[in-house]
């Protein structure tokens, strides 16, 4: 049964295949039905969605719009399944649009991209074979939807009576939108704000060299304390009753990973694999490309504030601490 959260929006959950848990999805249903994500592709999250939508009295062909919060496939690898009966427009913001709107070339530069991150982090050639095999599920549960159109900060997004303002909250992925609904003092936060974990921030590659997110992100967090309203509808888990507090909180948490991070190498220099371990502890193998891509974003901006110091032997980058 679709939950109602506000004023014609339910949240519809969608089960997916990560740790994260189930993907929200919502349903404006105001004179123009709408979604803000959908899931990813498999038969489950697809009768999910179909059983979700008839409760409302509604099915895919009745949907307008939809909108994805950022390029990962939690988010949006069903859309071209519900398009078999239905010709949505599907919005997504341009720094992520590549990723959205050529999901298979997509998926094999990101298979590519993260193979060259752990080869860098030191990671054992096992666990790097295990990971290249474990992701290979990827390949299937998204597909590149149709109708594809850009988005960027301060459009507007109507769908039917509701009016949604667009924010560029770059970090989690760097295309990530807030969808600011003004009149209700209500976000639409996909993952740039969860409840009760922090959302994964990683690297990203531009010009030819990983460039962290983190700065990205905190300056996303301070912009989302200027927002109107208190609460947020994000993409995964319990709805956020005072987003300010939580952004303060993730701000913090970052504050203090990052000194934790520089902390690894007080005793001698590390590569992200060995720094990821002692900071993560053990986690599942799913989790590890995460984990290094959040270490790497920390060791970065170490490095940018003239903290640490990296140097590169065979294919692996080592930190070390500067005196
Ligand atoms: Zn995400
Ligand atoms: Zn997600």
């Amino acid at each position: 049964m679709p939950i109602s959260v506000a004023d014609s929006v339910y949240l519809i959950q969608v089960p997916s295949l990560f740790p994260v848990g189930p993907t929200n999805c919502y349903l404006v249903n105001s004179g123009e039905p709408s979604l803000i994500d959908v899931g990813l592709k498999n038969r489950k999250s697809y009768e999910t969605f179909m059983r979700e939508l008839s409760t409302l009295h509604l099915a895919p062909k009745d949907v307008e719009k939809v909108v994805v919060t950022h390029a990962h496939v939690d988010h949006f690898g069903l859309i071209r399944r519900l398009q078999e009966s239905s010709s949505c427009d599907v919005y997504v913001h341009a720094e992520d649009f590549q990723f959205v709107s050529d999901y298979e070339g997509a998926y094999l530069r990101r298979l590519d991209y993260f193979g060259g991150i752990l080869r860098d982090s030191g990671m054992p050639p096992k666990i790097l074979d295990d990971l290249q095999s474990a992701y290979l599920f990827l390949r299937d549960v998204g597909e590149t939807p149709n109708n594809c159109r850009k988005i960027n900060d301060g459009d507007t997004i109507r769908m039917g009576n509701v009016k949604l303002d667009v924010v560029h909250t770059p970090g989690h992925t760097i295309g990530e939108v807030t969808l600011v609904w003004k009149e209700k003092g209500i976000l639409f936060c996909g993952d740039h704000l969860l409840n009760d974990i922090t959302p994964n921030v990683g690297v990203t590659l531009r010009e030819g060299s990983h460039l962290s997110l983190l700065p990205d992100y905190m300056k996303s967090l301070e912009k989302t304390l200027r927002l109107p309203g208190n609460t947020a509808f994000p993409g995964h888990r319990d709805i956020i009753q005072d987003f300010r507090s939580r952004a303060s909180q993730i701000m913090r948490h970052h504050e203090e990973r990052k000194n934790t991070m520089f902390s690894t190498i007080a005793d001698g220099e590390k590569n992200a694999s060995e720094i990821s371990k002692i900071v993560f502890g053990r986690i599942p193998l799913s989790e590890i490309p995460l984990a290094i891509a959040e270490t790497m974003s920390h060791m970065k901006v170490l490095e940018d504030e003239g903290k640490v110091s990296s140097c590169r032997r065979g294919d692996v980058t080592y930190y070390s601490a500067n005196k």
